[in-house]
């Protein structure tokens, strides 16, 4: 099916001399409001260059916008589920742990903390579904994937509406700025750390971010440090690398993780969801310490296995997601947002899925148990993939994916030291809802939708993380279709 096109939010192209003027507002706004990275290629922590974005809000559709936040809270609940049954855990990983040695380590350390007997019951999610929208009479969104560990761009993204606002208004738009929602996403998300971390019960207790060596994605993380500062001067928070977590804490006979003399009470990673951030066993081990320990920690090891794609594939299996939620209505509104997800097994329906994939690989994606971007492959890829990999066993650490095709948007991408203006784009956009869930296995404590961000890329990138350079901030307009 060709690809449909979602109006912009105001008649484009702008005037050249317009145009010029507003993006040197916009990047200006953007610097000064945190809309910001470190530079990759001269990196220094003394400056930050604008993130990515896009000049215009991009137009979604309100009814599916809606959609999506209303699943949140039921998604959330879905995977906090899947997180705490082992049965259905082990029988869906079990293959791909057998060729993926990343998956199979976080995998080693739940059997690890099960076997010892879990320390601390409580677990803190703050996830973010994504979704395309498929190009249909209707225009529906359709799930990407749902992240449970290092959700970024909560905190950038709560600020983008303001900076929307303030440039439609500087178009002489002001009038549309009523179609833009107001995005909490950073508040709600540190709401949850802040419930975490009150539950963890101790005056005395410090929250750890765990980040990377280098943090090029500072301005998003350091919101949540302002915030929780902010709303609670009480609490201190350190930033600390799996290595350095591996050096300075301990575990005290109470089980509490300890730094610096004091107990740890929720660990928040923002690392730790790709191989290369655990280059030692050191790395490892320090994950290990923290999931024996009585920290909260977001997320759970649980929480992490049950946000891989192998999980999300099987949730689309017949019968699976009736066996997690009924067979109501919610369910049947959450199976239709998913889209053609197969299994690479070695049984029949894996064989199916092979053949399937090579007769047209165009329609799909395939994608190892990864997190992070640029793991996927596409297309051609597809194919030769499966041909290298039809008999080996290596192929069940792959789930297979429907391609999506998402309706296009036209807008004007601002990137650092590109030149201005830029040319006006055919773009795609993918919004992402925030959740924030806190619970054992028995009881739910909390759980809510927080707010949202859109990203948006070239239509004719396969991917568009924006740390990744593929991808640009954006926030959505929306549409009464
Ligand atoms: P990761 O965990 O690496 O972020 P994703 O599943 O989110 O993996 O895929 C990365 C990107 O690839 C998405 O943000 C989206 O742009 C693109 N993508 C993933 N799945 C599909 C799909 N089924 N159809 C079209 N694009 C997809
Ligand atoms: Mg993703």
């Amino acid at each position: 099916m060709s690809q449909a096109r979602l109006p912009p939010c105001i008649p484009l192209p702008l005037e050249h001399k317009l145009l010029v003027t507003v993006i040197e507002k916009a990047k200006d706004w953007a610097l000064m409001h945190g809309v910001g990275m470190r530079d990759k290629k001269h990196f220094t922590k003394d400056s930050i260059q604008i993130a990515p974005f896009v000049l215009l809000p991009s137009p979604f559709p309100s009814t599916e916008f809606n959609k999506a936040v209303e699943l949140q809270p039921v998604l959330n609940e879905l995977m906090h589920k899947v997180a705490h049954d082992v049965e259905f855990l082990e029988h869906t990983l079990q293959n791909a742990l057998q060729v993926d040695e990343f998956t199979a380590n976080l995998y080693d350390i739940w059997i690890k903390v099960r076997e010892e007997g879990i320390t601390q019951s409580i677990s803190l999610g703050l996830f973010r579904s994504d979704y395309l929208m498929q190009c249909t009479e209707a225009n529906t969104i359709k799930q990407v994937e749902f992240n449970t560990i290092a959700s970024s761009f909560g905190a950038i993204t709560s600020n983008l509406p303001a900076m929307s606002r303030y440039i439609l208004r500087q178009l002489g738009h002001g009038d549309l700025i009523k179609k833009m929602p107001e995005n909490g996403a950073l508040s709600g998300l540190c709401s949850g750390i802040i419930e975490a971390y009150d539950l963890f019960g101790v005056a005395s207790a410090i929250i750890i971010f765990v980040v990377e060596e280098v943090s090029y994605n500072i301005c998003d993380q350091r919101f949540h440090e302002f915030e929780i500062s902010e709303k609670r001067p009480d609490i201190m928070i350190h930033r600390k690398t799996l290595n350095e977590l591996y050096e300075e804490t301990t575990v005290n006979d109470k089980k509490q993780l300890i730094l610096e003399g004091r107990p740890v009470a929720v660990v928040y990673y923002r690392s730790g969801y790709e191989p290369s951030q655990y280059p030692s066993s050191r790395e490892w081990d320090a994950r290990l310490r923290v999931e024996r320990s009585s920290a909260i920690k977001c997320p759970s090891i649980q929480y992490q296995l049950a946000g891989t794609k192998k999980v999300q594939q099987t949730l689309a299996s017949p019968g699976v997601l009736e066996k997690f939620m009924g067979g109501g209505a919610t369910t049947a509104s959450v199976r239709d947002i998913f889209t053609g997800l197969y299994s690479l097994d070695f049984d029949e329906s894996g064989e199916r899925a092979v053949d399937m994939a090579l007769a047209d690989a165009e329609r799909f994606v395939l994608k190892p148990q990864r997190e992070g971007g640029g793991n996927n492959l596409y297309g051609a890829e597809v194919r030769e993939a499966l041909l290298r990999m039809r008999h080996s066993r290596e192929r069940a650490a792959y789930i297979l994916m429907e391609r999506i095709l998402p309706p296009l948007v036209s807008g004007y991408v601002v990137r650092p030291g590109a030149p201005v203006p830029p040319p006006l784009t055919d773009l795609v956009s993918e919004l992402g809802i925030f959740g924030v869930i806190i619970g054992t296995k028995e009881k739910i404590f909390s759980n809510r939708q927080v707010g949202h961000m859109l990203r948006t890329k070239l239509a004719d990138a396969n991917e568009g993380g924006v740390a990744a350079g593929l991808g640009a901030l954006d926030s959505p307009f929306l549409l009464d279709l």
